[in-house]
Order: C-alpha cells, then sequence, then structure tokens
C-alpha cells in the first residue's frame, strides 16, 4: 500500500490535488485550517491509494510525499 504524506502548513488548499485523484480519495478538510488561513488537502482513505503520484505531481508548492 502506498503511502502518502501532506504537509497542512504549506498547503494552500487549491483543490488541484483533489481533481488529479484517479481514485477520489483526497478532500480539503472542513474542519482544519491551517496557520495560513487554508483549509488543507487531507487523505479520505489511505487503504485505496494506488501511488501513483498524480497529486504529487500536480500540487504548485510541492507539499506531497508519495512513498510506495
Ligand atoms: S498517489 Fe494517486 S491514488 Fe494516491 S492520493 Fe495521490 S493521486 Fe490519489
Ligand atoms: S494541490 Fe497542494 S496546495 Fe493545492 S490543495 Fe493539494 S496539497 Fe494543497
Amino acid at each position: 500500500m502506498a503511502k502518502i504524506t501532506i504537509n497542512e502548513t504549506l498547503c494552500k488548499g487549491c483543490g488541484l490535488c483533489v481533481s488529479a485523484c484517479p481514485k477520489q480519495i483526497l478532500a480539503l478538510s472542513k474542519e482544519k485550517m491551517n496557520s495560513k488561513g487554508y483549509h488543507p488537502a487531507t487523505i479520505i482513505d489511505m487503504e485505496k491509494c494506488i501511488g501513483c503520484t498524480s497529486c504529487a505531481i500536480m500540487c504548485p508548492d510541492v507539499v506531497i510525499t508519495v512513498e510506495r
């Protein structure tokens, strides 16, 4: 199973990774807000991650790391 890590502090909540994920397991958090005032991206279901790295490639701020 692949593992992704999102640096929520640096995320600007643009949602590009959410659109890029073919498994639709990323979402912008409704509860969390980071120090910049953005709702960061979070993982809904890590079990379904296929490690395709689309999210990491799409993120303009390079805040997602994919390990596989
Ligand atoms: S690596 Fe692929 S499947 Fe996993 S969260 Fe990122 S875009 Fe989705
Ligand atoms: S693409 Fe990057 S900056 Fe945009 S919501 Fe996703 S993790 Fe945050």
